[in-house]
């Protein structure tokens, strides 16, 4: 009923309408249902409410006037990049003002000299790195959605990839963030000075979820490409044995560019999809890469090769060449698409467990995804602990989104229970919200809902993520309630 009349346009705001189209130009402001359909979901399972409007400003001093437009109306709005998000991140509540940045889109500067480049929030990952190639340049952090996130939903939600092991996940490689804040003013965080002075609100706006207002341009750190580089594929007939590689080459005193596990079900979905001659009778693979000069990295492979043999590496494999390389990381890149192959829909999950508690862990997941009947694929970025069960099925199947929402609580808790954390790399949003209390104390959450608060009083900044409700510990704002039916 809501949904029709909405449809028909009764009951859109139009005075916030009017101002934002006068903030932007009215073919920039979307209201058609078909559209805030759309823009009311991302990759996740989450749902929420439908947006408001949908705006696409193409200039920081738009992004700032559509949010003072929100703030004259009390109406909340939400950043949104490419919608890639995995927890809900970017899923509107409280049917606010969604502000897509995907067309603020260009490398600003580029300085070779300093190894820094400004960008726009709406730049996709890899293009900054193709932007940079020609200069020998790169930007580290290598999301496998790197085709598609934008630097702005990369910064918002602290993103990691396989090559963040040995270089850091983004918060080491943003500088300096031009941002409007939730009222509508502009503020720059952080700076290009090795040591900025003042608090480090740079550091607290990387990973805030778009709760502390927009980024709009932000200064990210180069890295000089490697001279040599070289990628193995090790498989194992035991996911332990595989495990045990990851932490032994560590604690050898190596930290690869990346260590990407996947195992056996992952490995015979990849292959029928990409063809690199993965090992289909593999119980797990462990994909490793090191760069730097020629002879440290000759020595990164001797050591990775006798510490896998040792571990009962059954092949060790080295890639010839640019074409096999890009070929095996493919495979890895292309994983959970390539699930398609095996069901319809998944689920993707990431929690961080101590490195020493891996298989202890994945032997968890294996046992709950069996008893609930689901079938598991396991992709993860090994070197950090970080895994990413994938849970296979059919939404059609009747009853079987209790199952996995069920099999998906589980798995994060029995991360917990190892000593691990919620998420690695894609954030809390929806998703895991009312699982923070898991993890953090009454006291700690209050303190964070006050950090947010000096940001955004009026909670108009994505509001309802990542902080729980009710907390108990009285101060919290109050939350838009998530409605009934939050998933899919
Ligand atoms: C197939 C697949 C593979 C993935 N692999 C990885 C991976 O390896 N590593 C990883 O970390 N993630 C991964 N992700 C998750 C996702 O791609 C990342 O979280 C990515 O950073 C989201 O970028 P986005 O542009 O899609 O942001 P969105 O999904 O649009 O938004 C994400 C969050 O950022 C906020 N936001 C967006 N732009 C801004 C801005 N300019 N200012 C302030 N807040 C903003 C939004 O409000 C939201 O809270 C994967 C997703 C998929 C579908």
């Amino acid at each position: 009923m809501k949904r029709a009349a909405k449809a028909a346009g009764v009951g859109l705001p139009s005075a916030l309408i009017a101002d934002l189209r006068a903030a932007t130009s009215p073919d920039r402001v979307r209201v058609d249902p078909l559209e805030r359909a759309i823009y009311g979901r991302d990759a996740s399972l989450c749902v929420g409410d439908e947006p408001a409007v949908v705006v696409f400003p193409v200039t920081p001093e738009e992004v700032a006037e559509v949010v003072r437009a929100c703030n004259r109306h009390g109406r909340p709005f939400v950043a949104r990049g490419s919608g890639t998000g995995l927890a809900g991140n970017a899923v509107p509540l409280g049917e606010p003002v969604v502000i897509v940045t995907t067309k603020l889109n260009k490398v600003l500067s580029v300085d070779a000299g300093e190894r820094v480049a400004w960008v726009q929030p709406g730049v996709l990952n890899l293009d900054l790195s193709r932007h940079t190639a020609a200069l020998g340049l790169h930007y580290a952090p290598d999301p496998s959605s790197q085709q598609v996130c934008t630097i702005g939903g990369n910064v918002a939600t602290n993103s990691g990839g396989p090559h963040c092991l040995a270089y850091g996940v983004t918060n080491a490689h943003v500088l300096a963030l031009k941002v409007v804040l939730p009222d509508g003013s502009l503020a720059q965080l952080g700076g290009l000075d090795p040591e900025p002075a003042g608090y480090d609100l740079r550091g607290v706006f990387v990973g805030s979820e778009g709760m502390l207002g927009i980024a709009t341009e932000i200064a990210v750190r180069l890295m000089p490409d490697p001279p040599e580089v070289a990628t193995l594929l090790l498989d194992f007939m035991d996911v332990s044995a595989g495990a045990s590689t990851v932490s032994d080459v560590i604690a050898g005193g190596l930290v690869p560019a990346a260590m990407e596990m996947m195992d056996a079900n992952a490995v015979k979905v990849v292959e029928a999809f990409v063809h690199a001659g993965y090992p289909t009778d593999a119980a797990a693979v462990l994909l490793v890469e090191c760069e730097g000069l020629p002879a440290g990295v000759k020595a990164s492979v001797d050591l990775i090769t006798e510490t896998g043999q040792r571990n009962g590496a059954r092949t060790v494999r080295l890639a010839a060449d640019d074409v096999e390389r890009d070929l095996l990381w493919k495979g890895r890149k292309a994983a959970f698409g390539a699930v398609a192959r095996l069901a319809p829909d998944y689920y993707l999950h990431d929690t961080v467990v101590p490195r020493t508690r891996l298989v202890e862990v994945l032997e968890k997941v294996y046992e709950i995804s069996a008893r609930h009947n689901l079938t598991v694929v396991n992709v993860f970025h090994a070197g950090d602990g970080n895994l990413h069960p994938l849970l296979a099925f059919d939404s059609r199947t009747e009853g079987v989104m209790d199952s996995v929402h069920a099999a998906g609580e589980e798995i994060v808790l029995a991360s917990l229970a190892a000593g691990g954390v919620l998420s690695g790399e894609h954030g809390i949003g929806i998703e895991k919200r009312d699982l923070m209390g898991h993890l953090f104390s009454q006291a700690d959450l209050a303190a964070q809902d006050r950090l947010r608060a000096c940001f955004d009083p009026d909670g108009l900044a994505n509001p309802s993520k990542v902080l729980p409700s009710p907390s108990g510990c009285g101060d919290l704002r109050p939350q838009v309630k998530v409605p009934a039916g939050a998933w899919v």
